[in-house]
């Protein structure tokens, strides 16, 4: 065995190697970014298998992203091939999720249960707290929001919550009300929210002890990657399946061969061994109530846990580790850790100070190209950000730029209005007590159900004790005019062809196309389809595109699981998370705020914005531990670049139609003046006009490279006041427009091979090739002195000569 396992450990160092080895009830393993903690935990599932000490169901391995998920298995695949089958790797919600499917039933759910994301429980909620006039005490739904997600994850709930509130408030007693009723709702509508998934389970674990056993019988080693980043609830459900299990527990998995005892005999259970991996470092959720000390304590709550540091980083060159470890050094109230890195010194550090967002933004697309042609492909690039924001401007200079690139994150295809419709046709179905699902598509496409029918139906529901949506079956019922009558009993009529399709009688399998196949029917004879197709709004043609695109995931869907159903479909489009929008096809740079880089890596990373106010972001401020999860999470950014590292800033950034002046990140002043080589607008300043060179001299003596020390070296003290720029806005505006060719528009512009053109900024060059049609031809321009770029020609700067 110990042969067998050779090509597993080689290349591991000592403290890997014993971290993948050990064997014991507890494992902690801290250590930096960087130091190969997802890869032991990697190694350590598959040393597992190999060593036939588990079988696969045996392991359950928790992860951050689904995507992150993806990539586990398909290494330990890669490393232990068929074996690996049957394994649970996945976030704590799909984990949370198949468990509730299983066992929903035992409390009062059916199985096809829905999940609210947050945009759903957020539409609750603002009905929630217009009915309970709840505005008038200051309550609003995003208030509200957060703190039911927060009483969630440290698993209270409106009782738990009442009883320790001052309910002698008034705002306080709405709250609890619109709390209480929050979860009335929720459960009447035999749906989940994102946090109930975690704490339902916990509950589920605690309420009914015998379930809670089998899942601690069949679960025998349990592994958790970024565990600094857990909350209360999810910890506790970590405890739950950790406990021993006691003689009697049943095993439900005995039947199938994956358990070797039997009911009967089951003997007594030592708890799951638990591995657990995470850097206290990069704790950047605390905000939404991940508990650092989670990590600080854990050798409490695990008595004899084994702890393992690792101290080698084997992703960053020295230099960009040097960097990590000066900026996070600042943070008080933590053991230091000394990571180093074998990688050689590498390239400085590339400082950059923009004008405006628009400079940094093209210098940014310019430093991608030039990374580009000397060999590195777009897919090996990252750019961060503090907020969504910010990529507006550096998306705008991309496109001029023709630099492929693809947001994680940003307005995510399931948040789309017809995607929600579609979701919401289909969870008519899978789940009918769903109300909300059931009032959104009463009236798409119209069919003349305005508020009157609406609330009509609601009453008849009640009246007669049937749900929402049996009541749709009675329209001539419901005492409303023959046109609304045909249109409901159209409704309904889908609905229930549908369901046949989708949901067919007990113990008939569905075939594998069953969900595309209902998607299709629903988004068809509803008339949902045709009323885009009718509709001139342009809009309306994406919309439809993205409906196909929908269909086709659901077919994909039923490719990779054959037996899938219905509920299955829903979960995993409900849990699709911002870093899974990845595409995995490797053509272009990825953009994302640095929360959702967390455990990625890339050759070379560019995080912006490196501005006071942004990182640290302005709403930290106020907050206690603000301004430190701060620098963990600009310690999370930097730290995911493997070769290059480029930090950049604006001296002026644009927002919401106001032109601010920028201070440099007091992060900057952190990080040693010898590992940075700092840049500023390039030589084009005299061509930008007397107003900018002024602003950047003063500037200059502040960022020209690293002669001077401490914070005069960043010019903080030398920046001029706020005001005296503030004159200049309207001309900056224009220049803002300018950069960014928000005002430009060359129409069908004709150019050809040949052709000799001027760019306002890269002056006369001569057009190679023009490719791409429509908006989105671009031009490959060689210019005289600014070498080869390609443009946008419908919003280039440019003019034919
Ligand atoms: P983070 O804190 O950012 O999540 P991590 O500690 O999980 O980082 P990994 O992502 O596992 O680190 O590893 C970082 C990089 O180092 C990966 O590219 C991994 O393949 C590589 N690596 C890890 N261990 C070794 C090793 N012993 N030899 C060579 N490369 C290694
Ligand atoms: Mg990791």
């Amino acid at each position: 065995a110990a042969h067998d396992q050779d090509d597993l450990l080689s290349g591991l160092n000592p403290q890997q190697l014993a971290a993948v080895t050990y064997r014991g009830p507890a494992l902690l393993i801290v250590a930096g970014a960087g130091s190969g903690k997802t890869s032991v935990l990697t190694r350590r599932i598959a040393s597992l298998l190999r060593g036939r000490e588990a079988w696969p169901s045996q392991i359950l391995a928790i992860t951050f992203t689904n995507k992150a998920a993806g990539e586990m298995r398909e290494r330990v695949a890669g490393l232990v091939g068929e074996a690996s089958r049957g394994m649970w790797i996945s976030t704590f919600h799909s984990a949370c999720v198949r468990i509730l499917r299983r066992e929903a039933e035992q409390f009062g759910f059916t199985k096809s249960f829905t999940i609210y994301d947050s945009g759903d429980s957020r539409a609750l909620i603002k009905r929630l707290v217009k009915d309970h006039e709840a505005d008038a005490y200051g309550l609003t739904p995003a208030s509200v929001q957060g703190r039911i997600s927060k009483l969630k994850n440290e698993l209270q709930d409106s009782e738990s919550y009442a009883r320790d509130a001052n309910m002698s408030d008034p705002a306080e007693r709405k709250f609890v009300e619109i709390f209480a009723d929050y979860q009335r709702r929720l459960r009447k509508a035999n749906a989940f929210d994102f946090d109930d998934l975690i704490g339902q389970t916990v509950y589920l674990f605690r309420a009914f002890p015998k379930v809670a056993d089998t899942y601690r019988r069949r679960f025998r080693h349990i592994l958790v990657d970024e565990y600094q980043d857990t909350n209360h609830a999810q910890y506790a459900l970590i405890h739950e399946l950790t406990r021993p299990v006691s003689a009697d527990a049943p095993d439900p998995y005995a039947s199938n061969g994956m358990m070797i005892f039997e009911p009967e005999t089951a003997p007594e259970l030592e708890g799951a061994s638990l591995t657990v991996v995470g850097d206290s470092d990069q704790s950047i959720y605390a905000f939404r109530g991940a508990d650092i000390r989670n990590i600080s304590e854990f050798e409490r709550d695990f008595p004899g846990a084994r702890v393992v540091l690792l101290e080698q980083n084997y992703r960053s060159t020295q230099n960009i580790l040097s960097a990590a470890n000066a900026v996070i050094g600042n943070n008080f109230d933590r053991k230091d850790k000394k990571l180093w890195s074998d990688r050689g010194d590498g390239d400085m550090i590339v400082g950059f100070t923009g004008y405006s967002q628009h400079d940094e933004a093209q210098f940014v697309a310019d430093e991608v190209e030039m990374l580009r042609r000397a060999g590195m492909p777009y897919s090996e690039m990252a750019v961060f950000y503090r907020t969504n924001s910010q990529s507006r401007a550096l998306e705008e200079i991309f496109i001029r730029s023709a630099v492929p690139y693809k947001i994680m994150g940003g307005t995510k295809f399931y948040e789309r209005a017809e995607i929600k419709d579609a979701l919401a046709y289909l969870i008519s179905v899978a789940n009918p007590a769903d109300e909300m699902s059931v009032r959104r598509i009463l009236n798409k496409p119209r069919r003349g159900i305005g508020d009157v029918t609406e609330t009509a139906i609601a009453r008849f529901a009640e009246d007669h004790g049937i749900s929402f949506r049996e009541a749709l079956s009675m329209p001539a019922q419901l005492g409303v005019g023959p046109k609304i009558q045909a249109g409901i009993a159209q409704l309904d009529a889908v609905l229930k062809e549908a369901t046949e399709i989708l949901l067919p009688a007990s113990g008939e399998v569905p075939p594998p196309t069953s969900v595309a196949d209902g998607l299709s029917l629903l988004l068809a004879k509803s008339g949902y389809l045709d009323a885009l197709r009718a509709s001139r709004d342009p809009q309306d043609e994406a919309r439809v595109e993205n409906l196909d695109e929908f269909v086709a995931v659901a077919r994909d869907f039923a490719r990779n699981n054959p037996e899938g159903t219905i509920a299955d479909f829903l979960t995993e489009v409900a849990l699709v998370s911002d870093a899974d929008d990845l595409d995995d096809e490797s053509g272009s740079v990825s953009m994302m705020t640095m929360h959702t880089a967390k455990g990625l890596e890339y050759d070379a990373v560019f995080v912006t914005g490196v501005e006071e106010d942004l990182i640290p972001h302005r709403i930290s401020a106020g907050e206690p531990g603000g301004p430190q999860e701060e620098r963990r999470l600009f310690y999370v950014g930097i730290t995911r670049a493997r070769k290059r590292l480029h930090l950049s800033l604006a001296m002026t950034r644009a927002q919401f139609g106001e032109v601010s002046v920028a201070m440099p990140s007091r992060f900057l002043q952190e990080i040693p003046a010898e590992l940075v080589d700092w840049r500023q607008s390039p030589g084009d300043v005299n061509s930008r006009g007397g107003m900018q060179s002024r602003a950047l001299n003063a500037r200059r003596g502040g960022f020209g490279g690293g002669s001077s020390s401490g914070g005069d070296r960043f010019g903080v003290k030398k920046l001029p006041p706020r005001d005296s720029l503030k004159p200049l806005s309207t001309s900056m505006d224009k220049f803002t427009n300018k950069v960014t060719g928000k005002v430009r528009d060359n129409g069908d512009l004709e150019l050809a091979a040949g052709d000799r053109i001027r760019h306002d900024d890269f002056g006369e060059g001569r057009v190679d090739a023009v490719t791409g049609e429509g908006a989105k031809r671009i031009a490959h321009v060689r210019f005289d002195s600014a070498g080869l770029k390609k443009l946008l020609i419908k919003i280039a700067p440019i003019e034919k000569l």
